[in-house]
């Protein structure tokens, strides 16, 4: 299953690909994490990506295509694996449609749908893990600097592009260019759309349904429940 998530930011796709990844077993790589490793390693990538992140703005096609497929053909693709945050314009897409086609292609599409305004209130109350980019909120009293409960030794922290004038940029930049992925896929027949204003179960439940009933359809394979 070769799988992208798609949605605004603070949507779920993160939460989504990892929860999805661990079910079905495969990898999943989040393209603003590889950035953010990138950055951290004061790598070409890094630099050349840094000062777009910082201003909520898309990194260039070019740079951000040449890290995705360096990922992916690190991989041995054989059971699949899921982009997150990949593609963000219709570039992007083509240039996966053309890294996938030694990789069966793209099995679907998956985009969690929510509100403008759902999106600037989790963004604005996120924190994460710095280890396992676990996400949690400031309402349920997290602060940053507090060790995250995974006991992974990671710290609480806040992402410099969560800050209010960079999440404003981020969601103008997606409702500009990444609205018309979600209708590129759409089109093409192949996008799954889940409300993301659901539980965090309830949205897995809903995609592993429909990973499920296309893997039934496609392959012949009956997995029974997962
Ligand atoms: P994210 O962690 O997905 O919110 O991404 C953080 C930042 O990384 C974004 O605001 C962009 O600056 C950059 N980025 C991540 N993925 C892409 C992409 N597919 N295209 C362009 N820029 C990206």
């Amino acid at each position: 299953m070769n799988l992208v998530m798609l949605g605004l930011p603070g949507a779920g796709k993160g939460t989504q690909a990892r929860l999805i990844a661990q079910k079905l077993e495969i990898p999943t790589v989040s393209s603003g994490d590889l950035f953010r490793e990138h950055d951290k390693k004061n790598t070409e990538l890094g630099i050349l990506a840094r000062d777009y992140m910082l201003q909520g703005a898309y990194v260039p096609d070019d740079v951000t295509i040449r890290m995705i497929s360096e990922w992916v053909s690190s991989q041995d693709g054989s059971k699949g694996f899921i982009l997150d945050g990949f593609p963000r314009t219709i570039n992007q897409a083509e240039a996966l449609d053309e890294m996938l086609s030694n990789y069966g292609g793209l099995d679907m599409a998956i985009y969690i749908d929510i509100s403008v305004t759902e999106a600037t209130n989790r963004i604005s109350t996120r924190v994460l893990c710095s280890v396992c980019q676990s996400p949690f909120s400031l309402l349920d009293g997290v602060k940053e600097g507090d060790p995250c409960n995974s006991g992974d030794g990671g710290v609480i922290y806040q992402r410099p592009d969560d800050k209010p004038v960079a999440v404003e940029e981020r969601i103008k930049v997606y409702s500009r260019e990444t609205q018309e992925v979600v209708q590129y896929y759409r089109t093409r027949d192949n996008l799954k759309t889940v409300l993301g204003s659901i539980s965090i179960d309830e949205v897995k439940h809903e995609i592993i349904n429909a990973i499920k009933s296309l893997e039934n359809k496609k392959y012949g394979i009956n997995r029974g429940s997962m």
